[in-house]
């Protein structure tokens, strides 16, 4: 038996969903069997042999792993293994990462590693070299469609929704679900048009102003889903401590509740801020997608477009110029993204990104 895994896999294209089935297996009597408690404990995330870790900021710290370490050696509570499913492992810091791989080389004999990660680039050799490697291919839009009708979404829509999504299951039920979130979508995607027409001027105005609206969208949607992450976090934690109880022993769980309730604040401020990253990162993916398709009709090829609903737009903007511009224009938003990776300020960037793609 392999003690650490490595899934890989773009985004939505589900590492954690098949590490934790692949979890599911190793603690099922009936390998998997998908119907006794244990799998469906190991299924809801409750099972006692399964640790699960998601970095909930932007990187794992040192701490953070060594007591994972610590816990993961502990002899299992009921069957043969103990499992560790390290969600986003590359956001571990070096030093997290020097721990997680003495617990790998060293392994305890009943505990199995299962780390999840982009791809096995994202993490040192070191490590890679000590896991058994799964790859994961990003989904065909029929399969991701396919999901979603079969949890109620129309067939059209779901459609649409896994064409946009180009792949990333997460996100095609969100948009496929959320009509704010297909309308911040198409915010993002009017930007190629606001600023790619011939203008008196060169369109200065308008290229900051299409970098203040996709930054807000950006923030709107990453507001949305950090809403509603942290309020039935606040509510579980009120009900812990028992808010609204009175009697004995109440000022002591007062104070402690205000410690606890810090903590989560803390986390959940520092989770806000990788989810702001990344929302502006996705609109940008999704700007991307949208030149991708301006380039495929330039040159007539036969492929699915991601925003096969926006013809007419496509249409305009391949009339309007070279595809060497449009190569030009790909090229502006994934340096954008490197600047934002680098901590560059966001509106900065993408204002600097929107005179790049309005320039001719
Ligand atoms: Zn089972």
């Amino acid at each position: 038996m392999t003690h650490a895994w490595l899934f890989t896999g773009p985004p939505g294209s589900g590492r954690s969903v098949a590490a934790r089935g692949f979890a599911a297996a190793l603690l099922c009597d009936r390998q998997g069997c998908g119907e006794c408690s244990s799998c469906h404990q190991a299924a809801g995330g409750t099972h006692a042999d399964l640790l699960l870790v998601r970095p909930d900021g932007l990187s794992y710290g040192v701490r953070q792993t060594r007591d994972l370490v610590l816990r993961a050696a502990a002899a299992p509570v009921y069957g043969r293994w103990r499992v560790v499913l390290f969600e986003d492992a590359d956001r571990a810091t070096e030093q997290a990462a020097n721990a997680l791989l003495k617990a790998i080389e060293e392994p305890s004999p009943r505990t199995v590693w299962l780390l999840c990660a982009p791809s096995a680039a994202d993490l040192p050799t070191t490590i890679r070299s000590r896991c058994r490697l799964i790859t994961l291919r990003t989904p065909p839009t029929s399969a991701v469609a396919e999901v979603l009708t079969r949890e109620g979404v129309g067939e059209k829509q779901a459609l649409a929704a896994a064409r946009a999504a180009q792949g990333h299951i997460g996100r095609a039920r969100r948009l496929a679900t959320d009509p704010a979130a297909a309308r911040r979508r198409a915010e993002v995607l009017r930007v190629p048009l606001q600023v790619g027409m011939a203008r008196p001027g060169g369109g200065l105005g308008q290229a900051l102003a299409a970098a203040a609206v996709l930054v807000k969208a950006a923030e709107a949607e990453a507001a949305a889903v950090t809403e509603e992450l942290d309020v039935p976090e606040r509510e579980a934690m009120r009900q812990a401590f028992g808010e609204g109880s009175t009697g004995k022993g109440v000022a002591t769980a007062v104070r402690g509740s205000a410690s606890a309730m810090k903590d989560l604040e803390d986390r959940q401020k520092s989770r806000a801020t990788r989810l702001k990253r990344d929302s502006l990162d996705r609109a940008l993916l999704d700007l991307a997608g949208f030149y991708r398709d301006v380039l495929a009709v330039q040159f007539g090829a036969d492929v699915e477009l991601a925003n096969a609903a926006q013809q007419e737009d496509l249409g305009k903007l391949a009339a309007a110029g070279p595809p060497e511009a449009t190569v030009r224009r790909i090229e502006a938003i994934m340096a954008c993204r490197e600047r934002l990776a680098a901590s560059v300020a966001p509106l900065l960037a993408v204002e600097e990104m929107t005179l790049a793609l309005a320039a001719r």
